[in-house]
């Protein structure tokens, strides 16, 4: 197959857009996809402060050096949760601190420990994934909110999305339909405005820039990772999208355009919101949920308010 702008080998055959690139089209499209998504979305502009949310990942460490090269000036952001279990979160560090490294990038990292006198492993106990996730979620908000970062933006792609977005709808959790998006703004003052500049690029996509750009990211899954479901969902997405190429970004596209449906229920969210009494996050209820949990009564996790937009 050849690259249907200058005729060289391609690299990827982008079948929704009838199409195959070569490796220097494809970059190009890459980081062209990206600044468009930012722009499209109103996501940042070059003079703000950036935080990206950094895992080891390929999708996270990729947005990382896409929004350096677009001239944008983003700080990395690694949480340490303290999984001791295969090395899994000193491995991961040591991927991302040396991805800062030999890029002369800022990287900030912040560990559970450090914050909570205890790693995720003690923190956790029998619901450690989702409680890791909301422990993120609430300590990533925390510190780019206090350090004053004008945006957060998290590595999600439009598999993500999509994947997330089907199971939403099969639930039909009209919450979190309503929150789900390309930019969720800051309703509190103590709530930072997150963004996702990956949302059009398809996991595909954005594993073969990560492997042409020479990026080493962590290859193992984390031991406690509880994605069954959401990897199935998006199994399901891409066998459609086989058949029928452009489905999944058809899909989404077609639920942003749609989500005044679900205004009245976000507005609502928006005018219920509250601040923590215990460390002043905003909360639906009277303590967050990382407070709950951390109080001995683990209640629901699922309404903290970062849902959607998980880090
Ligand atoms: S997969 Fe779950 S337990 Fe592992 S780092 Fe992510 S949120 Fe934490
Ligand atoms: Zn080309
Ligand atoms: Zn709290």
């Amino acid at each position: 197959m050849k690259c249907k702008v200058c005729k060289r080998r391609a690299v990827i055959n982008l079948r929704a857009q009838n199409r195959g690139l070569c490796e220097e089209c494809f970059d190009t499209y890459v980081l062209d996809r990206v600044e468009r998504t930012i722009k499209r979305f109103k996501m940042f502009s070059r003079g703000q402060r950036v935080l990206v949310a950094v895992s080891g990942g390929k999708d996270s460490l990729g947005l990382w050096d896409i929004l350096a090269r677009l001239g944008y000036n983003p700080t990395g952001f690694f949480v340490d949760v303290g999984i001791s279990r295969d090395g899994y979160s000193t491995r991961s560090r040591m991927v991302v601190e040396s991805f800062a490294r030999s890029r002369g990038m800022d990287l900030l990292v912040e560990s559970l420990e450090h914050w909570w006198g205890k790693g995720i492993e003690e923190i956790g106990r029998r619901v450690l994934c989702p409680t890791c996730g909301m422990a993120k979620r609430y300590l990533t908000n925390r510190v780019a909110v206090e350090r004053g970062y004008d945006v957060l933006c998290t590595g999600h792609n439009l598999d993500d999305e999509v994947a997330v977005l089907l199971s939403n709808i099969l639930n039909w959790q009209v919450g979190y339909l309503a929150r789900q998006a390309p930019v969720l703004e800051s309703w509190h003052s103590r709530l930072t405005r997150k963004v996702k500049p990956l949302v059009l690029l398809t996991e595909k996509e954005s594993a073969l820039y990560a492997l042409l750009r020479g990026i080493e990211h962590v290859e193992v899954s984390c031991p406690y990772a509880r994605g069954a479901t959401t990897l199935f969902y998006k199994r399901l997405i891409n066998q459609v999208e086989w058949r029928s190429p452009g489905t999944k970004q058809r899909f989404y596209t077609l639920f942003l355009r749609n989500k005044g449906l679900f205004e009245g229920v976000a507005k609502e969210e928006r005018e219920s919101l509250k601040e923590c009494d215990r460390c002043g996050q905003p909360t639906w209820e009277g303590l967050c949920a990382f407070c709950r949990f951390m109080e001995g009564s683990h209640g629901d996790t699922g309404r903290e308010v970062s849902k959607g937009n998980q880090v």
